[in-house]
């Protein structure tokens, strides 16, 4: 069977898959095996710029001016009133970007990847642009691979909707009831995102979560959890971009993975937009996207060393450490450079016409 040939193809349509979609007008085909912005697997918890830039606030269901985090012997207050956080909605959000590209989208699992063509449940298709947003499973590169990993380290997160209703993002540090990983509950207005990541990247956590919900006497409902990596991996694998979790670029430690998935999804689109108008070569689009990305190498090193901290430092140490760093004095030496990394373009003024002009599948 002859293969549908386009000018770019991306493999998985959330975060990193959009945002690589919605810099493109080529003839682009945006793969996924769920309808867009239907499977949430995320607490979906931002800076609040983020939905701003992209021009999906309408997708904002919380605003958060504080994190609190209990650690064993003390509860620690963060003020974010400088660059407050948001709790959104998937699916909206999800919609919102889609509506910005004119990529055609169509659900479809794929398979394999095999002389430069896609292998997918609906049939056969080819670019010479190729892009891995496949998350953590990293569909094509494993192909690219044939099949060897290993990617980057991973943890594991679980999370439950509750009605429990609060203001500021809320974390637990406490080693007594989880001793390898953090809690969270994240407030969406009239409920609640509850959840637990394991560092060891330990996927049994049902348990512990239902523990966890039962001690703040809220009642948990349908679950949904899946890895997350830890660690940066490669940014591309022979000419195949990559980004998102298939690449490692969800933030070790404090596990943020939306923004940089977003941020480097954006990065990789500008450079395929100049492949696609001929105007830079794949090679040159390859290496220099490998050397955006490997720009923040450091950073990911930093943070994967903090998270190995956390598990491995005497208990007695994090509250104070927590106090620490949230300090008035102290808190503006790396609050500002952490909730700003990642500059975010907006839609375009052409937005509402790409999505008139996009095909469906
Ligand atoms: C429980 C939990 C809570 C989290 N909370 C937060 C948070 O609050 N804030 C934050 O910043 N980060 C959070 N993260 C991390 C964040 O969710 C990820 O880093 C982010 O989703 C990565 O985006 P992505 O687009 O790379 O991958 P994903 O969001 O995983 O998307 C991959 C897409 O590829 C599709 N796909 C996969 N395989 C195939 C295939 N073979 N064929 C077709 N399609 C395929 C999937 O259907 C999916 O749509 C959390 C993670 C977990 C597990």
């Amino acid at each position: 069977m002859r293969a549908r040939e386009y000018d770019a193809i991306i493999v998985g349509a959330s975060f990193a898959g959009l945002a690589v979609a919605r810099e493109l007008r080529g003839e682009v085909l945006l793969l996924d095996r769920h309808e867009v912005g239907s499977h949430q697997t995320s607490a979906c918890g931002t800076p609040l710029w983020v939905p701003q830039a992209l021009g999906v606030g309408e997708s904002v269901l919380q605003v958060h001016r504080h994190v609190v985090v209990h650690a064993p012997s003390r509860t620690v207050t963060f003020d974010l009133s400088d660059a407050p956080y948001c709790t959104f909605d998937y699916g909206k959000f999800s919609r919102g970007l889609l509506e910005q590209s004119r990529a055609r989208f169509l659900r479809t699992s794929v398979i394999w990847f095999a002389d430069s063509a896609v292998e997918t449940t609906e049939g056969r298709f080819r670019a010479p642009c190729l892009v891995d947003c496949s998350g953590w499973q990293g569909v094509l590169v494993d192909a690219a691979n044939e099949g060897v990993p290993p990617g980057p380290a991973k943890s594991f997160g679980l999370e439950t909707e509750t009605d429990y209703r609060g203001e500021a993002l809320y974390f637990w540090a406490n080693p007594e009831r989880f001793r390898e990983g953090v809690a969270w509950l994240f407030p969406t207005g009239r409920g609640s995102r509850v959840g637990l990541a394991s560092y060891l990247g330990r996927t049994k956590l049902k348990g512990a979560l239902q523990r966890f919900v039962g001690d703040l006497a809220a009642s948990p409902t349908a679950y949904h959890g899946t890895y997350f990596p830890s660690g940066l991996g490669a940014a591309t694998a022979g000419r195949i971009f990559v980004v998102g979790d298939a690449a490692g670029h969800c933030l070790p430690f404090t596990a943020e993975g939306i923004r940089p998935a977003l941020y480097f999804g954006q990065e990789c689109g500008r450079l395929l937009q100049r492949v696609i108008e001929r105007a830079m070569s794949l090679d040159r689009a390859l290496q220099e996207y490998r050397r955006r990305v490997e720009a923040y190498r450091w950073a990911y090193r930093l943070l994967a060393l903090a998270q190995w901290a956390v598990i491995h430092m005497p208990d007695r140490w994090l509250g104070p450490l927590a106090e620490f760093a949230a300090h008035p004095r102290i808190m503006p030496r790396w609050w500002p450079r952490y909730s700003r990394f990642g500059s975010l373009r907006a839609p375009g003024l052409l937005a509402g016409t790409l999505a008139k002009g996009r095909s469906t599948a």
